[in-house]
């Protein structure tokens, strides 16, 4: 948790016109700027059905981290859990000993809003036609080349 305040520098979370909350720079943001840390628990994958269930989290805010483990952003996190989506993103994510932080893909100027491609289901076997995932996982990023989903095709 020590990193996490002086980690905001550049960034301010408001209402996003795309979805909820998002996170906008406070300043322009150099290309390659690792901006702040994906902050969250680590928590087993083969428990979060069961933590779903019990009310410990909502899964909104669950970042893949191996085979077994992922970060919850709800339960320790901080401002990187509102980072929104889009299939044409300013951000990515980049794992360094087992800790995803979140870089600047390209120069973001002030007021930008950051987002990163979630691309749900990469490591997951989700068998479904390109209808059904824009079906269950919509994505209206507004992006030229939306995929119209948030899973990775
Ligand atoms: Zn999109």
């Amino acid at each position: 948790m020590n990193s996490i305040t002086t980690d905001r520098h550049f960034t301010l979370v408001k209402d996003s016109l795309v979805h909820g909350k998002g996170v906008f720079a406070k300043q322009k943001i150099p290309k390659g700027t690792r901006i702040f840390e994906y902050a969250g628990e680590r928590v087993l994958k083969s428990n979060l059905a069961q933590e779903l269930v019990s009310g410990l989290t909502s899964l909104v805010y669950v970042m893949n981290l191996n085979e077994t483990m992922a970060i919850d952003g709800e339960r320790g996190g901080n401002d990187a859990r509102f980072i929104n989506h889009s299939c044409d993103p300013n951000c990515e994510v980049l794992y360094f000993n087992q800790t995803p932080y979140v870089y600047a893909l390209q120069e973001i100027l002030e007021g930008d809003e950051l987002s990163f491609d979630y691309k749900y289901g990469s490591d997951a076997d989700v068998e479904a036609t390109a209808e059904q995932k824009r079906e269950w996982f919509p994505c209206n990023c507004g992006a030229k080349n939306c995929r119209g989903t948030l899973l990775e095709n």
